[in-house]
């Protein structure tokens, strides 16, 4: 197998030490892939900008020009939880670039899979609203690119929230699928069973809002009934994993009980229906553990299990749930 992280250290200019969501998390993460057996199998390679135009064929001009303006400025605020730094208009389409050059590298075979380790983060920026530590939407920048190809692209979301933005863009197309379980009652307060997408859009959202306290076994049957089932009839020729470790069950800004095992699980039950995978980072923020869940996760995809101690207990709460979604999604899907 042969694996491509895409890194610069010009994601750490878009920092706020007091900030969760700081340039502190991928330093963590470079350290943790250093002590691994595979640091020299991995590619790193470069971001490239993302050109200007295509930020404006997902987001509104408004919300484009107020990053670009406030970009210019020392630091601004978006709203109470996102910052913008000084050159931000340039670090984030790095980030969304650095994963679109990924994304094809993956789907041209250049590469077996990919890791985006990009930061500002993407899954709350919707068409109109940069929220939720997020400027710009890097994974609905890469998937709306490469469905221009004629590609179906899968994007799954496993960061304890609900990845709003992406949702939002997608509402209203069949070319893109947006799956994802995430911790309710949370932040933003979205992703209901019954949000399921509009028109030619409608069965192309999958949502399975999971209580406090679900870990490994609840997450796993979510998957193994709901999601594969569906990407399998789906048929995407590129998965996007919106990777955030949040779900990890010591993150300060999560609730949900996953280990870090469970990361290298997930990949491992989409690789039987698309083997080609790109994952770019969300959230994430502990930094004794987010390193390691990285880890864990490449592991699978490089082909080389790495193991931490690492256990967790759960209150496994989700067949009501299951039931709800099957019932839902039963109207487009045999499920
Ligand atoms: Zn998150």
């Amino acid at each position: 197998m042969s694996t491509q992280i895409v890194f610069s250290e010009e994601f750490s200019k878009h920092n706020n030490r007091g900030h969760p969501e700081n340039a502190e998390r991928l330093n963590v993460m470079i350290e943790e892939i250093k002590k691994t057996p595979f640091y020299n199998d991995i590619e790193f390679i470069k971001p490239e900008l993302l050109p200007e135009n295509l930020l404006y064929e997902i987001h509104s001009e408004r919300m484009i020009e107020q990053i670009k303006e406030m970009s210019t400025e020392y630091e601004a605020w978006v709203d109470m939880d996102t910052y913008v730094c000084n050159s931000d208009f340039e670090t984030a389409r790095l980030a969304a670039g650095g994963l679109l050059k990924a994304s094809i590298n993956v789907l041209k075979g250049k590469v077996d899979n990919a890791f985006a380790l990009v930061r500002p983060p993407g899954h709350h920026a919707t068409k109109n609203r940069s929220m939720g530590f997020c400027l710009f939407n890097n994974a609905a920048i890469a998937a709306n690119e490469l469905t221009k190809q004629g590609k179906k692209i899968l994007i799954f979301d496993f960061d304890v929230h609900h990845g709003n933005g992406t949702q939002d863009i997608f509402y209203d197309r069949n070319d893109v699928m947006y799956q994802s379980f995430h911790l309710s009652p949370h932040y933003p307060g979205t992703g209901d069973t019954n949000e399921t997408g509009i028109g030619k859009g409608e069965g192309f959202t999958v949502n399975i809002p999971v209580s406090h306290g679900n870990g490994d076994n609840a997450i796993s049957k979510t998957i193994d009934e709901v999601f594969l089932p569906i990407a399998k009839q789906f048929k995407p020729e590129l998965i996007i994993f919106s990777s955030g470790y949040d779900s990890h069950h010591l993150d300060p800004l999560g609730g949900l009980r996953l280990t870090s095992h469970f990361y290298r699980e997930i990949i491992s039950k989409f690789q039987e229906i698309q083997p080609k995978i790109v994952c770019t980072l969300e959230g994430g923020y502990n930094l004794d553990w987010i390193g390691k869940c990285l880890v864990s996760q490449l592991g699978q995809m490089i082909g080389k299990e790495v193991d931490f101690k690492d256990q967790s207990t759960e209150e496994e709460n989700v067949n009501e749930v299951i039931k709800e979604i099957k019932n839902e999604m039963s109207r487009y899907w045999k499920i």
